[in-house]
């Protein structure tokens, strides 16, 4: 169990699967990473509240300043997939499936 004086909390994970992910890149760059909570810690038989899902990543403080830029870095190659729809420069909102503005006809990534 770390304390709060020498490590800190790098990032709260929704679950199993994205603190697993975040923990292993942090690992990956020499920054042992402890995780705490999640169904690990929910008794057998109990419905836990979302929250007590969540799952806090904790790195030595030494090392808070590279693991929240790997996080950032982590975002930022997240933030870059896809959005679900575009915007038409008439300002209907489309889906992404949809090459041509369904309002006004004109074609996704050309200016109308
Ligand atoms: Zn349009």
């Amino acid at each position: 169990m770390p304390t709060a004086k020498d490590h800190t909390i790098v990032h709260t994970a929704l679950d199993d699967v994205d603190a697993s992910i975040r923990a292993q890149k942090l690992e990956e760059n020499g920054i042992p990473t402890l995780k705490l909570g999640g169904t690990s810690g929910v008794a057998f038989g109990m419905i836990p509240a979302p929250e007590a899902l969540h799952i806090e990543l904790w790195v030595h403080n030494d090392q808070l300043e590279t693991a929240n830029q790997l996080m950032e870095s982590f975002d930022e190659a997240r933030g870059q997939s896809p959005a679900s729809q575009w915007s038409c420069g008439c300002g209907e909102q489309n889906p992404k499936t949809f090459d041509v503005c369904w309002k006004c006809g004109a074609t996704f990534g050309k200016s109308a």
